[in-house]
Parts: structure tokens; C-alpha cells; sequence
């Protein structure tokens, strides 16, 4: 079985540039394409970036228990495609998903062994400043967000791991090395390396 991976954290923190700088250095590691009922942004690809769905399909993907976890988040549907994610970890790969915090809990609970990382910004101030910044959104949008943002900092305490976006390559590196350390716990090692292990303590 393959790890996965959560990377969440507040809304505007920079989950999305800190995942696709940490997919440039892993290549490796398969990202997990989420549905979504919200628009394409310019740029936005579907099937890349999201799988741009109506509501109506969306709500059929939920009714056919097609989604891992689903959150409604400033008005949108946002979803993980459930068999992408199972067939991934079941053919031995690491897989990712860089999702807001409400469906990262329910990750965590149907998948205990995920491995939770959460997203810190290096203060609200520039958490504030980076929401606004993004300049895609409206007033009311950017208030909403903050205030969500604000609330779903206060799960920091249900993750594993807690990683400062203070500079991407930074975050990247600490991501990276956490993937790698998680990797060689012992008991995820496969049973013909822990076999080896026996061996060596009999001999
Ligand atoms: P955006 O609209 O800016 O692309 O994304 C809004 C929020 O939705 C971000 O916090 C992003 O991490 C989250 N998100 C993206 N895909 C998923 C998903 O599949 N599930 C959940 N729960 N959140 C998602």
C-alpha cells in the first residue's frame, strides 16, 4: 500500500502552490484530481486542475458513493474521486490530496493511518494579506474566507505534522522530508524486510 498524504490549512495559505512545487520535486508522488462544482478560474484546465462538474453531477458522484470525502466550501462542492485514491494506494503509490480542513477530517477518520499535514501561514496579518491578494475574489468573498480561515486554523491540533509556508522551498523541503521519513516507519516496511530483520536477530 502506498501513503497518503493530506496537506491542508487554512484557506489562502498556499496549499495549492506549496502541492504543485512539491509535485515538481516528487514526481513520484500521483496527485489526486478533485471535483469540483465551482467555475474554472482563467487557465484552469478540466481534468487537470479539477473535474469541473454541475451540481446535479456532483450530488449523482455523492448518491453513487463515488467520493472519499466531500465538503461544501464557500458556497461549492469540492470532492476526492474515490477510486482514483484506492487503486493508487493499492498498486503501491504514494498519493496526495491538498484539500480544506472540514473533508481532511473525514479523511482521517475513514483512512487513520493518512498522514496529516497541515499548512501554518507565518502569521494572520500575511494570511490576510495573501487572501486578498489572490485577486480573483470579490470583498464579500475575501471577508467569508477570512473568517472560515480563522475557525479552521483551530485544527491544528488533529494533525500529525504542522509546516510554516513561510517560503515554498522551504515548505517543500520539510513536506519532502517528511514523506520520505514516513516511508521508512518500521511498520509500513513490507514483510519481506521486516522477515529480514527476524532473520538477523535469530542468527
Ligand atoms: P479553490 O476554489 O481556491 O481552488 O479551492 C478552495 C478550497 O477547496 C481549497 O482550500 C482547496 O484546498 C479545497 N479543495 C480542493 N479540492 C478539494 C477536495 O477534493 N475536497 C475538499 N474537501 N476540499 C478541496
Amino acid at each position: 500500500m502506498g501513503l497518503l498524504i493530506v496537506l491542508s490549512g487554512p484557506a489562502g495559505v498556499g496549499k495549492g502552490t506549496v502541492c504543485t512545487a512539491l509535485r515538481s520535486r516528487m514526481p513520484e508522488l500521483v496527485y489526486s484530481v478533485s471535483a469540483t462544482t465551482r467555475h474554472p478560474r482563467p487557465g484552469e484546465i478540466d481534468g487537470v486542475n479539477y473535474f469541473f462538474k454541475s451540481r446535479e453531477q456532483f450530488l449523482q458522484m455523492i448518491d453513487h458513493d463515488a467520493m472519499l470525502e466531500h465538503a461544501e466550501y464557500v458556497g461549492n462542492f469540492y470532492g476526492t474521486p474515490r477510486d482514483f485514491v484506492d487503486e493508487t494506494l493499492a498498486n503501491g503509490k504514494n498519493v496526495i490530496l491538498e484539500i480544506e480542513v472540514q473533508g481532511a477530517m473525514k479523511v482521517k477518520d475513514k483512512f487513520p493511518e493518512a498522514v496529516m499535514v497541515f499548512l501554518l501561514p507565518p502569521s494572520l496579518a500575511e494570511l490576510k494579506a495573501r487572501i486578498t491578494g489572490r485577486g480573483t475574489e470579490t470583498l464579500d468573498t475575501i471577508n467569508t474566507r477570512m473568517n472560515v480561515a480563522v475557525e479552521e486554523l483551530s485544527l491544528l491540533s488533529q494533525y500529525d505534522y504542522a509546516v510554516m509556508n513561510d517560503e515554498i522551498d522551504n515548505a517543500c523541503d520539510k513536506i519532502r522530508s517528511i514523506i520520505l521519513a514516513e516511508n521508512c516507519r518500521r511498520e509500513r516496511l513490507p514483510a519481506h524486510i521486516l522477515a529480514m530483520g527476524a532473520a538477523t536477530e535469530k542468527a
